[in-house]
């Protein structure tokens, strides 16, 4: 009979042995596609770092543009902007003379610029903090709010933490509650 080989996941004991402790109170961030994990400076912080906060800040002017659209008021200002845009290019066709350079390209983009004029209206953005995805979303309760399923575990993930963090800070403050100490 030989020596047993060690019982237990020796990796926990080497880590002991370094005097590493598990790295405990570490979240990912959730901007899409950054998907680090980092250790936050506060108990709300959502991003791990600069760089993604902004891009956020960045797309919650996006989302609330695209929201906006969605809405009847938002609806009408994009049918008067379309108006008034194609009555310019009008005017501007008659009074100037085409130049063959950059011609095509210019009908191109006038193109795209039309179609953004009358876009889907159905579409609908994503909710998850850097998503630029847009569905079109299907009858159904609750209303469908997010791409897809990773993009809903992600936001829902956060949202559960803050307010598991508010329902015990609340608490705290009213002296009823001592929270587990902490690594
Ligand atoms: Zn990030
Ligand atoms: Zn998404």
């Amino acid at each position: 009979m030989g020596a047993r080989p060690p019982v237990g996941p020796s990796e926990y004991l080497s880590a002991d042995a370094a005097g590493q402790r598990p790295r405990c109170y570490s979240r990912v961030c959730l901007l899409k596609g950054c998907d680090r994990s980092f250790q936050p400076f506060h108990p709300l912080q959502r991003y791990c770092s600069q760089p993604c906060q902004e891009a956020a800040r960045q797309w919650r002017r996006w989302h609330a543009a695209r929201r906006y659209r969605a809405t009847p008021q938002g609806q009408q200002q994009r049918q008067a902007q379309s108006r008034r845009y194609r009555e310019r290019q009008r005017v501007c066709q008659a009074t100037a003379t085409a130049e063959a350079v950059g011609t095509a390209a210019a009908e191109e983009r006038e193109g795209q610029r039309y179609e953004d004029f009358s876009g889907d209206f159905s579409a609908r953005p994503c909710q998850r903090p850097g998503c630029y995805e847009l569905f079109v979303p299907q009858p159904h309760e609750p209303p469908q709010r997010f791409c897809c399923s990773a993009c809903r575990r992600a936001l829902r993930r956060v949202l559960d933490r803050e307010a598991r963090w508010r329902r015990r800070h609340r608490l705290i403050r009213a002296g009823r509650f001592r929270p587990p100490p902490r690594c």
